[in-house]
């Protein structure tokens, strides 16, 4: 074993840091990090066996038994650094400097990601560009896209995003944008920057040695602070700040337009901008946010040297981004992931290993286009794709397209069409069964047909949910517990409501600890879907044991009577089970109460062959101020009847105690193990937490016909909703069969059209609601938002006075679920 020290010079052409994205092992190199959730250090000795032959691993991971491991390897390579991520860091920040091509460098709080994509479509007529895959900003994402840079690429364009003091710095000198772009400043700042001031003056650092930046001066903040403190420091930095109310900088103007907007940029010769012609650039855009992010790419366009004319006609090729990966419940038993942004090798292995992730079926099925790849030769290419897909063990593949198909002798067993009606017209299309099926193609190709004719037909109510910030939120919640505390995550009623099997999925690829449900068939759901960590059923009865223990599930045991019926079975099984004892310190639910430890204590001792893996309780009002003391005296009472539980049987089972509300009120709830619920789900009971949580699901349905109704006629059965005023109105295809509460029925409920509120006018119907859209713009087919990120099921739960639980959970089975990843 060779211990080296930095620079580490590699030959590798990956960078891994997550073991499970590896493709090439004789290629790679493994960063190992110790992060607060993961240690990259556990997974050396599996890489190794796999081939890897490279290793970065840090000092404060370097324990006896890490050394030991190690020294079994032999012929390879291990660099011992302090930090991994700043020696990932440092091999990128070496590669960028071998090459001196612009490259464009995007921070802000929204749109980096669309303005990256844009740009990327605007300039590819004349550069040949690298850009970050999806959003890959962190301090990690980073490294990993310049780490793509090479010798033919002319144009780099990645984005930065910072959620901490002191991280830009580091992303600044791997990227070195010479051309900067600071999309804009959100109001919203997070706990550790006491204001946005100092969160500007930490994004601004991205452009530290650029030669030009462009930024909206229309953010006062971000205007002054630029103009009075950056220029100063960064003297060099030409400001390419543009207004729509100010009359120095270059000056803007937006015209909104029945079929669009036209969009005038006048520089300013006096304050040293270039003069531009005065014409007004047409887009289809209508919206803030995009004509933001449009403005931007034109500028910089201006700036690399485009004229009036070149840039209006590269305008009409930009359509919204989305870079979600889908998932989808398909015919047949399949799942789909859907998957038509950033056809390129990085975007491809992105969705791969997505695919990667999803236990649900075991047999994965690719359907392909031709891929645009800049940098490499087409044959270089398609060899680059089939060692990938033999490596993420896809068994079938269909590639669709002329370029794909003259590469066919490097997919062996695969089938190839020239087109996307030559499939669908195929016998192929209807072979899928029980599949996993990633749909990818680039937009020319048309790949919606296919996820059109393999998607499972809905009636167009959707719940959609958030991959991403479901796990921003375990991710928080785990921050705030810290390592020593173990996680279990209540995927109870269908996962809160939210899909139990993809929850589960996803909280099993983070490691969680275990999982809870509420009965015995939900855990054997999971089971019969490849999910394999521990699970308690809360609810067990008799009938179910047998089912229960051979599906390796674990019954929560509450009373005497269950504890005997249990160990009686037991016995005949001649096996040893794992159970949970359920302790009643003031919900009087179910759970032992205090006069029964003695004879739990007995019957535990006399059966060997139950072991108890953990004693737990619930808390009654850890939500509420007003109950902390009887919260408090649960926590004492939790442990006064745990201790002799524990001395009695002579070892001391895991115990825990906070549910979300718990966990974020009572530290001293915490014990070993916490029980997660409806945090998960983005609802907090702490305004602090609040912040941190992300929205997860959001509903959705759509308009299917709009009328205008005149004063005096009614809407709806028993004639409730009547009209007042001349009134246009919108049937919406979503009733309280779907989940929607009759409760929020003459005005109570209110939706999002196109960002309006519009009241429920009328009485909510089985599967349909009329709501007045007289205050905005619609049309039939617009989508309507019944909650989500703007209209939060906290505030649904108030109007009816519920609970959030209530109206996540009351989402019927008839709603399709489509989850997706950014
Ligand atoms: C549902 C449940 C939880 C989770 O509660 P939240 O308030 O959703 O965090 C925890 N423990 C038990 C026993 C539960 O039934």
């Amino acid at each position: 074993m060779i211990f080296l020290t930095e620079p580490i010079e590699t030959s590798a052409q990956y960078l891994l840091n997550d073991s499970r994205q590896l493709t090439s092992p004789q290629r790679s190199i493994f960063f190992a990090i110790k992060g607060p959730h993961h240690d990259g250090h556990q997974f050396i000795e599996a890489l190794y066996r796999k081939g890897v032959r490279q290793f970065v691993i840090e000092t404060k991971a370097c324990n006896d038994s890490l050394i030991k491991e190690l020294s079994k390897m032999k012929d390879c390579s291990i660099w011992q650094v302090e930090n991994s991520i700043l020696a990932l860091q440092n091999v990128a920040l070496n590669h960028r400097k071998k090459y001196n091509i612009p490259v464009i460098g995007i921070t802000g709080s929204n749109g980096k990601t669309i303005v990256k994509e844009w740009l990327s479509t605007l300039l590819a007529n004349k550069f040949k560009i690298v850009k970050s895959p999806k959003s890959y900003n962190s301090q990690i994402g980073v490294p990993l896209s310049v780490w793509q840079m090479n010798d033919s690429h002319t144009l780099g364009i990645f984005e930065a995003g910072i959620s901490r003091p002191d991280e830009m710095e580091n992303l600044e000198k791997v990227i070195k944008p010479t051309l900067g772009i600071f999309t804009n400043i959100g109001s919203a700042h997070n706990e550790f920057f006491p204001n946005s001031v100092a969160k500007i003056r930490e994004k601004a650092k991205l452009f530290a040695n650029s030669d030009a930046l462009i930024y909206c001066a229309d953010y006062v903040e971000m205007d002054e602070f630029i103009k009075q403190e950056f220029i100063h420091e960064n003297q060099r930095c030409k400001l390419l700040d543009w207004s729509r109310v100010l009359s120095s900088g270059i000056r803007v103007d937006w015209q909104i337009e029945e079929d669009g907007t036209s969009i005038q940029v006048i520089g300013d010769k006096e304050l040293g901008t270039e003069v531009w012609e005065s014409e007004r650039y047409k887009t289809h855009f209508k919206d803030e946010a995009s004509l933001e992010n449009i403005t931007h790419c034109i500028i910089s366009m201006l700036h690399l040297g485009y004229d009036f004319y070149e840039i209006q006609s590269r305008l009409h090729s930009l359509r919204p981004v989305s870079m979600r990966l889908e998932l989808k419940e398909g015919i047949n038993d399949c799942y789909l992931i859907d998957d038509t942004y950033n056809n390129d090798l990085a975007g491809l292995t992105i969705a791969l290993n997505f695919l990667g992730q999803q236990t649900q079926r075991q047999k994965k099925v690719l359907i392909l286009s031709d891929l645009l790849e800049t940098g490499i030769t087409e044959r270089n290419l398609y060899q680059q794709i089939s060692q990938l897909i033999i490596e993420k063990n896809i068994e079938q593949v269909i590639g669709i397209g002329e370029v794909i198909s003259r590469n066919k002798d490097l997919f062996p067993n695969a089938l190839f069409f020239r087109n996307t009606p030559e499939f669908l017209e195929s016998r192929e299309i209807s072979q899928f069964h029980n599949a996993l099926i990633l749909i990818k193609g680039a937009r020319r190709f048309g790949f919606e047909q296919i996820v059109h004719k393999l998607v499972q037909k809905t009636h167009g109510t959707v719940l959609e949910i958030n991959l991403d910030a479901m796990t921003n939120n375990l991710n928080y919640y785990r921050d705030k517990i810290g390592q020593d505390t173990k996680i279990m995550v209540m995927v109870k009623a269908f996962a809160y409501g939210s899909g139990s099997l993809e929850v589960a999925n996803l909280l099993q690829f983070h490691g969680v600890d275990y999982l809870a449900v509420a009965y015995a068939d939900e855990g054997i759901h999971l089971r019969q879907n490849g999910i394999y960590i521990p699970i308690m059923v809360m609810n067990p009865s008799p009938a179910d044991f047998e089912k229960i223990v051979t599906n390796n599930l674990e019954p929560e045991i509450y009373s005497l009577r269950i504890l005997k019926a249990f160990s009686e079975f037991i016995d005949h099984q001649n096996r040893v089970a794992k159970i949970h004892i359920k302790l009643d310190t003031g919900m009087h639910r179910l759970g032992f109460e205090k006069k029964d430890i003695p004879e739990l204590i007995e019957t535990l001792r006399s059966n060997p062959n139950i072991w108890i893996s953990t004693i737990f309780s619930h808390l009654v009002g850890a939500d509420e101020e007003q109950f902390d003391d009887f919260t408090r005296s649960q926590i004492r009472l939790f442990n006064e009847m745990a201790d002799p539980i524990s001395a009695g049987i002579g070892y001391s089972p895991t115990r825990h105690l906070a549910n979300s509300a718990g966990i974020a009120r009572f530290p001293e709830a915490r014990q070993d193990m916490v029980r997660l619920g409806i945090g998960l789900y983005g609802v907090a009971v702490t305004p602090h937490d609040q912040i941190n949580l992300q929205t997860v699901g959001t509903l959705k349905t759509f308009i299917s016909q709009i009328k205008t109704i005149p004063v005096g006629e009614t809407v709806g059965y028993g004639r409730r909703g009547k009209v007042e005023r001349e009134t246009k109105i919108a049937t919406i295809a979503i009733g309280y069969a779907d989940g929607f509460d009759r409760g929020f029925s003459r005005g109570v409920g209110e939706v999002l059209v196109n960002g309006v509120r519009c009241p429920v006018i009328g009485n909510i119907c089985m599967d349909m609601t009329m709501i007045d859209i007289t205050e905005t713009q619609a049309q039939e087919g617009d989508e309507v938002i019944i909650f989500g990120k703007d209209l939060t099921i906290m505030e649904l739960a108030e109007k009816i006075q519920t609970i959030s639980y209530e109206i996540l959970t009351n989402v019927s089975g008839r709603v399709k679920r489509v989850f997706y990843q950014i």
